[in-house]
């Protein structure tokens, strides 16, 4: 459903300016996430206190510089000290962001629910960070799964979206069975090769819990479904190319999780009305 009608043109162009805005600038902050969180060094993870400095030759980057997308454009995606390439991840991140603030803006009431689409917003930033952080090291921290708690408490408070056992069911919906997935899996791996490792990791488990207290149980089921085929059909690719089978689950249950929370009350609803209409069963009972 596409909610920006219910704006007039004006107000419609001035939040998307505004938006984007937003967008873009928290993008960059989410690259230094992405790439401070994961270091081994305390001091070097601060996410505040270093200004941003070039990976490679250590020049600081001039403010003009750090202008989000437009600056790796204008540098041609080079530094301009030692004219090293700059990784194309730090603008696909950027834009990233802002192309899912401008999804949030058009397919969810922000006219009715203001405060829930802002907070959905944020939800998707987290996500971006989960993603590539899980892609890079194979690990979801707990400071991230956290936030996602904290902006689902503010949507209990300010959202007015759902209510609280509704939440409590889309927490348990889908970590449930993927820890005890977990666990049989863990079992079976240990009896075949002798190795300690669960087939869903505790953290991606821990993802759908939080998740589901913040999008509930239908849009929780669809994250899940959507996550489970993306990784499978990457996951079928990268074995016919002959790549290294075990994947990080995150960044699939990420992309889920975008669409699941934008479209999942939609999925869910049209599949519950098909199960409902009498010509299934006619079709079925046949
Ligand atoms: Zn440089």
């Amino acid at each position: 459903m596409i909610y920006f009608r219910f704006l007039d043109i004006p107000a419609y162009f001035i939040a998307y300016i505004i938006i984007s805005f937003f967008g873009l600038c928290i993008g960059s902050f989410l690259n230094v996430c992405i790439y401070r969180l994961p270091l081994e060094d305390p001091a070097e993870r601060s996410l505040v206190k270093r200004s941003s400095h070039c990976p490679k030759c250590g020049a600081k980057i001039r403010f003009y510089d750090n202008v989000p997308v437009f600056s790796w454009l204008i540098l041609k995606g080079k530094c301009r000290n030692c004219k090293e390439p700059i990784s194309k991840r730090y603008p696909l991140v950027e834009s990233l962001n802002w192309f899912l603030y401008m999804l949030a803006l058009t397919f969810i009431d922000v006219m009715n629910y203001p405060v829930h689409a802002i907070l959905i917003a944020l939800f998707f930033s987290v996500l971006i960070v989960i993603g590539f952080i899980d892609y890079d090291t194979m690990e979801i921290y707990p400071s991230q799964l956290g936030l996602i708690v904290i902006l689902a408490v503010l949507d209990v408070i300010f959202g007015h979206t759902i209510t609280i056992p509704q939440r409590i069911i889309g927490a348990l919906a889908i970590s449930v069975p993927f820890f005890i997935i977990g666990e049989v899996s863990r079992i079976f791996i240990k009896k075949k090769y002798g190795e300690d490792f669960r087939g869903i990791e505790l953290g991606d488990t821990f993802l759908m819990l939080v998740s589901g207290l913040l999008i509930g149980p239908k849009c929780i089921c669809a994250s899940a479904l959507i996550g489970i085929f993306t990784a499978a059909v990457v996951g079928i690719i990268a074995k016919a190319k002959g790549k290294e089978s075990k994947l990080a689950f995150g960044p699939y249950l990420a992309i889920g999780l975008v669409f699941g929370s934008l479209f999942g009350n939609q999925m869910i609803d049209w599949y519950l009305n098909m199960l409902k209409a009498p010509e299934v069963y006619s079709m079925l009972l046949r």
